[in-house]
């Protein structure tokens, strides 16, 4: 099935959407890590201070149409709020073209989206908000009602991802006297057991570690060995976009090599 079944239309306003998403994303990517409210204020220029008009405010359109620019002060506004509007809408799109319309394509928009949005953040300032975890949560449980996982997986999934990184890092603070992974990371690794089952756990967890292994070795040619920190949890996010695109596929890969 491919999405292209479904017309354009419902394509165009679902990516749209997607966009609309991405555009509070930048809210909450700048809010979120400075303890800021995301309901108020409203959205202003930096440069000015002037309050951002809702027809200067739409995703894409607006920040094509005044070239990023401040309609009063011509100030620029960076093109990141472009990309992650664009990458909203690439995220709906994405889980479309793989679920279809269905509670599994929505479920897996909503997931797609919060996981930008906490390996951005993690990435900037190694923090993982619980409100972006604890609403990524909420909304999987409840989707789980109507689709998969069904809730009883969905909460086991939730239990052993959240109970595993407890588990770790206690044994890590008992073990060299500091902790090594934080409460985000348990409540994201939760929120992915929630939205991937039991079985994804252990996958994301695996692939996290790969990823951010790779990246210490390359980036850092042995620099980031010892106290430097790692955001592990973007390297998490970025394993459970795979798990949940091609987990299936890598599985049986592997079980076919026996
Ligand atoms: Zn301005």
């Amino acid at each position: 099935m491919t999405i292209t079944e479904f017309g354009l239309l419902p394509v165009i306003l679902a990516a749209w959407l997607g966009a609309c998403f991405g555009s509070f994303s930048n809210v909450l990517i700048y809010r979120l890590p400075r303890n800021l409210s995301v309901v108020g204020p409203r959205s202003f220029c930096p440069s000015c201070q002037k309050t951002v008009a809702w027809y200067d405010n739409i995703p894409l359109l607006s920040w094509l149409l005044l070239r990023g620019r401040c309609r009063h002060c011509s100030a620029p506004f960076s093109v990141r709020y472009l990309l992650v509007e664009i990458a909203g809408a690439a995220c709906v799109l994405i889980a479309l073209a793989k679920f279809g319309f269905t509670i599994e394509g929505l479920s897996a928009s909503f997931f797609l989206i919060i996981l930008l949005d906490i390996a951005i953040i993690d990435w900037q300032h190694m923090v993982i908000p619980h409100t972006l975890t604890v609403a990524g949560m909420v909304i999987g449980l409840v989707l789980s009602l109507f689709g998969n996982p069904a809730l009883p997986s969905a909460l086991l999934g939730g239990v052993i991802g959240g109970g595993i990184i407890l588990l770790v890092s206690y044994g890590y603070k008992l073990v060299r006297g500091v902790i090594g992974m934080g409460g985000g990371d348990v409540m994201l690794m939760a929120m992915v057991g929630v939205f991937l089952g039991p079985w994804g756990v252990p996958a994301v967890l695996f692939g996290g570690a790969l990823l951010g292994t790779l990246y210490a070795v390359t980036a850092g040619r042995g620099r980031l060995a010892g106290a430097a920190k790692l955001p592990f949890g973007t390297f998490l996010a970025a394993a459970a976009v795979i798990v949940l695109l091609f987990g299936n596929q890598i599985f049986s890969w592997y079980l076919s090599r026996f």
